[in-house]
């Protein structure tokens, strides 16, 4: 038997987050492939073994493209927010993301929670503050974010170059070197005035943020490097705040107008989330021995565009703090997931997002192809006719087939009960496809806790080969007819490697093996140390439930008009 993580390490818990999603817009797959799935995953699975684990995440909610987007539409931009909230929370359940708590940035507990630690910070004298010259508008009485002003390209001389790029010759600009800046919104003129700010001088902790790294040599490589490159190159003061309507106040006296950045504010927001999701439990205090008891595993999944923030600013920020507070404990980052060969471009709508995907399709099967062409080490590609290839060939034919020929066989031949079977009438053929599969069983879960989600379920596969071989072989089919005691003997053991291969997929296709957790007659519940009743334990004379067909085959006719939406939005 496997050890659980907690009886291996000095961790008595884990706090797992995903990146914050920002609620600009629907859920594309590429975000599910870098910072969910794979979270989800590693969560359900210690869930299985009984584990003490808290999921947190929620809606990134402030900052310029939010209100861009709400002042094109005519909304305000908690409107905007509350809205596409609800719907990444809707998706996010249809596609089976188990968060204990799905929080917002702009809820009140974000804003406490915000302004308190930059009190802290502020209050021990960590800030510096700088005074600076930036674009003031006359006009509406405020200073203006880049994309708030245009003007003329100082290279090519385009009239309408944005404050921080020119679209017309691609060059990055700051706004201060554009000629006639004006504000975009009414065409008036813009002044530059000082304006004064808090940055956190990151410096200061690099020596601490360098042990971090040092420490911990498991952590991923892509990781490993984007952190010494910055370390190389010396890390530099940051700016905490900035001048702006949306955005979470800066609490001090004199502050007018000024917010935090959101880099800084959104990390706090798993804190803020677990603050809710204590207060919920009725225990408002339960938050800090999650974030402060050094007993506590702290994982954060990300897209590799994240590492920064996790692996060396909200660290940085956690030391920083007068409280002890835990730091990450691994931070693993995925890399990009490309559509049909190509990037994906939000802009363009040349992605494929979760709310019409799960109209027509299951989620498991999404779970399954993203997850089996994870993009743990390289940018990784989804296409519709692997999609199609994986539910068809893999869900269907490997793990469905033998799911539901079992049973089925059961029910026809034993009256849907597990039949006589016993350690001693086994075979030298029964033990060796149970002794491969516990082998498999093992060797999948040193994969899972090293977040080789991928490696992991090539192992179920395996499994599932190794099951479909088993039945191929010893052929109950036949021995019905001429040794029922041996036929009931092979169903036996087939029974109790549907119970093993439920634990390696239920984290990957939690609906299917749902079902199936309830076909063999569990009774613990699967995501409550459903791991924990040991494994060759499914008695003779239990009653089996009766199957259905987990995974139906996608015919070309729902697979193609997918590709084709796509093609003609390449061909635009
Ligand atoms: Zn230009």
């Amino acid at each position: 038997m496997v050890r659980r993580p907690s009886e291996t390490g000095k961790f008595k818990r884990t706090l797992v987050t995903s990146a914050l999603p920002y609620a600009n817009g629907e859920i594309h797959l590429g975000h599910l492939a870098g910072a969910y799935l794979p979270a989800d995953i590693y969560v359900r699975y210690l869930r299985m073994r009984g584990e003490d684990v808290l999921y947190i995440c929620g809606s990134d909610e402030y900052g310029v493209p939010i209100t861009m987007t709400a002042e094109k539409e005519g909304i305000t931009p908690k409107e905007l927010v509350d809205r596409n909230h609800a719907s990444i929370k809707k998706s996010f359940a249809g596609f089976g993301m188990s968060f204990d708590n799905f929080s917002q940035t702009s809820r009140a507990v974000h804003t406490d929670t915000a302004q308190a630690f930059f009190k802290d910070l502020h209050d021990q004298g960590v800030f510096r503050q700088k005074t600076t010259e930036q674009f003031y508008s006359p006009s509406q009485n405020r200073f203006l974010a880049d994309r708030y002003i245009e003007g003329t390209c100082p290279r090519c001389s385009s009239a309408n170059a944005r404050g921080d790029q020119c679209e017309s010759c691609g060059s990055t600009l700051d706004p201060t070197e554009l000629l006639d800046p004006r504000n975009v919104q009414d065409g008036s003129p813009l002044e530059l005035r000082e304006t004064t700010h808090w940055f956190l001088p990151l410096g200061d902790w690099q020596e601490r943020l360098i042990d971090l790294v040092d420490a911990h040599p498991e952590w991923k490589d892509n990781v490993k490097q984007y952190c010494r490159g910055w370390f190389k190159d010396g890390l530099q003061d940051r700016a905490v705040t900035r001048d702006l309507g949306w955005g979470v106040p800066v609490p001090l006296p004199d502050h007018d107008g000024k917010v935090f950045y959101v880099w800084f504010e959104a990390p706090i927001g798993y804190i803020s989330s677990t603050r809710e999701w204590a207060a919920a439990q009725g225990d408002p205090e339960a938050w800090k021995t999650w974030w402060q008891s050094p007993d506590t595993r702290l994982v954060h999944f990300i897209g590799k565009d994240n590492v920064f923030f996790h692996a060396v600013m909200f660290p940085a920020m956690l030391m920083a703090h007068s409280e002890d507070y835990v730091l990450p404990d691994n931070v693993p980052a995925n890399e990009f997931l490309n559509l049909e060969g190509q990037k994906l471009s939000t802009s363009r709508g040349f992605a494929v997002w979760l709310p019409e995907f799960l109209e027509k399709f299951q989620a498991d099967t999404l779970r399954y192809t993203l997850a089996r062409n994870a993009p743990e080490t390289r940018d990784m590609n989804f296409t519709w006719e692997n999609f199609q290839a994986r539910n068809n060939g893999e869900l269907g034919n490997n793990f469905g087939n033998l799911i539901n020929r079992g049973l089925t066989f059961i029910h026809k031949f034993f009256d849907g009960q597990v039949p006589a079977w016993s350690e001693d009438g086994m075979t030298d053929l029964d033990r060796k496809a149970l002794a491969e599969v516990e082998a498999d069983l093992a060797k999948w879960v040193v994969h899972i806790e090293r977040f080789e989600i991928k490696a992991a379920i090539e192992v179920a596969f395996h499994a599932g080969n190794v099951g479909n071989t088993y039945f191929q072989e010893s052929a109950p089919f036949n021995t019905r007819k001429t040794d029922m005691e041996r036929c009931g003997q092979s169903l036996g053991v087939i029974v109790q490697i549907l119970r093993m291969l439920a634990l390696m997929l239920a984290p990957v296709v939690p609906f299917g093996m749902e079902k199936l957790w309830e076909w063999l007659g569990m009774e613990t519940d699967l995501w409550q140390g459903g791991w924990a009743e040991g494994i060759l334990d499914i008695p003779a004379g239990r009653a089996l439930g009766v199957p259905e067909v987990l995974y139906p085959k996608l015919d070309d006719e729902m697979i193609q008009p997918e590709i084709e939406r796509l093609r003609q939005l390449l061909e635009e």
